[in-house]
């Protein structure tokens, strides 16, 4: 947890532990800028004990929501799904999606966005859909805001978990969100300071949004993603998220990348959020699993589709991922055909919005009838 005056654990990219503190403070007398090093011998106040309860506390918590023993896989699809659609389901129809998928296994939901409602009219009712999830056994809300207000509102919400977004490159930041990468984590940082001064302490990610590539300047540096995901925990978030954006990347690069992430990130888990853009996102899927990442974001049908690329499918089939991860020996607790099933409300819904993925084509192998001919 973050406070100004505050020490937050950290790892480094070779994957040492060091603390650091969280805004410029007077240490032992002597000033000590933002970003310097302290061992953590030399942390020992009533403060610091009582920083390191915090994290302890939200340790516990984020392990809670997503055990580090299994794979955690989110129902992106009303809020990542819904970001670009012309029609979206009316609110009595997400509160049946997710009441459907829920009673198919699914527990992780991103359930909208604190944005205008003026611009954004998908999302206006979010704060209804927060306390819907919040109502179900066992499910977990995530809601995204972009901005104090945004993150304000999150907060008087109730919604369990925060996420937020800072661009992988410099380009793709000025252009998408007209503010700097340094902003976007000082941004992250008053993020982390309301949600600390907050009675209920949600949870907070930050996503690396075109962490694997950039519409804009192309190739991304593994390295200058490595950095952002440090400074993000320094900010104070729980955990971070690599989002191939816009389905640029293949299974080798994300196996890279998400492997560097697992081992920086210590005892907190990563997300790995993939769009299915060149048709790589379920090998993408298995390689981040292969490199230790115990969430993975999808949409069901695979809604949701590319920002930079009109006409591009969307994110990861959720149901094609619940099969990946049972096919690999993880146990997802989720029933894939009741699962599929849930698409009808999408296309009663959505009439116009493609919707993909193999198991709602083909059905799960017939285990009966063995080996084809
Ligand atoms: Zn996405």
């Amino acid at each position: 947890m973050l406070r100004p005056g505050g020490l937050v654990n950290n790892i480094n990219a070779n994957g040492e532990a060091f603390r650091v503190p969280a805004l410029p403070i007077e240490w032992n007398g002597a000033s000590i800028g933002e970003g310097l090093k302290v061992p953590v011998l030399g942390a020992d106040t009533s403060a610091v004990r009582s920083e390191l309860e915090d994290q302890e506390s939200s340790m516990t918590r984020v392990q809670d929501l997503y055990p580090d023993d299994r794979v955690s896989l989110r129902e992106v699809g009303l809020r990542d799904g819904l970001q670009l659609v012309k029609t979206f389901p009316s609110t009595a129809a997400k509160q049946r999606w997710l009441r459907e998928e829920h009673s198919a296994g699914v527990r992780h939901f991103e359930v909208g966005s604190f944005l205008p409602a003026s611009t954004f009219p998908q999302f206006a009712d979010v704060r209804e859909i927060v306390r819907m999830v919040a109502a179900l056994p066992g499910a977990h809300g995530i809601a995204l805001a972009l901005n104090e207000r945004g993150v304000n509102e999150a907060l008087a919400s109730g919604v369990a978990e925060i996420a937020s977004v800072v661009s992988a490159t410099e380009e793709h930041s000025q252009a998408n969100a007209n503010r700097s990468r340094d902003q976007a984590i000082a941004n992250v940082r008053r993020l982390c300071e309301l949600r600390d001064a907050s009675a209920h302490k949600p949870i907070v990610n930050a996503a690396i949004s075109m962490a694997l590539g950039c519409s804009i300047a192309g190739p991304v540096d593994p390295l200058e993603v490595i950095k952002l995901a440090e400074k993000c925990f320094e900010a104070g978030v729980d955990f971070v998220a690599v989002a191939d954006t816009v389905g640029y990347a293949g299974p080798k690069q994300v196996g890279e990348l998400t492997k560097a992430i697992v081992k920086m990130s210590g005892s907190r888990p990563v997300c790995v959020h993939l769009h299915d853009t060149r048709g790589m996102g379920i090998a993408n899927a298995s390689a981040a699993l292969d490199a230790g990442a115990r969430i993975l974001d999808g949409s069901l049908g695979g809604l949701g589709g590319c920002p930079f690329a009109p006409g591009a499918t969307g994110n990861v089939v959720f149901e094609d991922l619940v099969f990946l991860c049972e096919s690999k020996g993880f146990a997802t607790g989720i029933d894939i055909e009741k699962l599929v099933a849930v698409r009808s409300i999408l296309r009663s819904e959505m009439p116009g919005e493609p919707l993909y993925g193999g198991l709602a084509r083909a059905g799960l192998p017939d285990r009966k009838s063995g080996v084809a001919a």
